[in-house]
């Protein structure tokens, strides 16, 4: 049975022991790679198992499944929001969620900027990159990512920490190196105001090919909870 919370406790020993020696073997230490569980479609009662496994991190797709479940995790355990984002619905992550992961345009950073401005806080985000061009997914492009990394450094109540991306699926690690490549220029070129430490890169099928290249956030569902009872778009 796939959701049992034995069954949850047996994947998450696999899936932390894969991360970490992928680690290993990327030459860095296992707890320098955080394991994000993905929790759409979860009941609470199963990703409140995971945290008692050790999971540190939740990842959020639905505004407003988060909020009809976010009570009833267990408390103290931080919360990143990694779904598409419609600019009306910020204001209702502000002061609960850690970092987003899924900012991809101006306008949305512009949202971020005012709402968290109104608060008197620095809301941290990731850029989201479709590092794979394809015409369904958000994210922008990489040509349009200096230009995105510039204007968004310059709001001064948002903080880019990184990059995120979906890569397309079973592609192997060739959108990952690339996405790589794009972080490390990144990095070698930092832009003021600008922290950018977070590759946001790995979910169920490719998270150790993931750690291998570099990324130090995976954000894992399926492999953990098991397959979802129905699809979410
Ligand atoms: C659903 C989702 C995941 C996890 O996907 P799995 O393949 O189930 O691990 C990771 N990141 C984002 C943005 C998602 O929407």
């Amino acid at each position: 049975m796939a959701n049992e919370p034995e069954q949850v406790r047996e994947n998450y020993a696999r899936i932390a022991e894969g991360i970490a020696q992928a680690a290993v073997k990327s030459g860095r230490d296992p707890g320098d790679i955080a394991f994000m569980a993905v929790t759409k479609t979860v009941p609470p009662e199963l990703v409140n198992v995971a945290i008692d496994c050790g999971i540190r991190l939740l990842g959020e797709n639905r505004v407003q499944e988060y909020q009809s479940k976010m009570e009833q995790y267990r408390p103290g355990i931080p919360v990143d929001f990694i779904g598409t984002l419609q600019a009306n619905k910020v204001k209702y992550l502000m002061g609960h969620v850690r970092l987003i992961h899924s900012v991809d345009r101006l306008s949305l950073a512009q949202e971020i900027e005012k709402q968290a401005a109104r608060r008197d806080m620095v809301q941290e985000i990731l850029l989201e990159v479709n590092i794979g061009g394809e015409e369904s997914k958000s994210g922008c492009t990489p040509d349009a990512l200096p230009a995105l990394l510039q204007e968004t450094a310059a709001l001064p109540h948002v903080r880019v920490r990184g990059l995120m991306t979906i890569p397309p699926p079973a592609s192997g690690d060739r959108y990952l190196k690339a996405m790589q490549a794009l972080f490390e220029e990144c990095k070698a070129h930092p832009v003021p105001g600008t922290q950018m430490d977070i590759l946001s890169m790995g979910m169920s099928e490719d998270y150790e090919a993931a750690v291998l290249c570099g990324s130090n956030l995976v954000r894992v569902g399926s492999a953990l909870f098991g397959a979802r009872a129905y699809p979410v778009r």
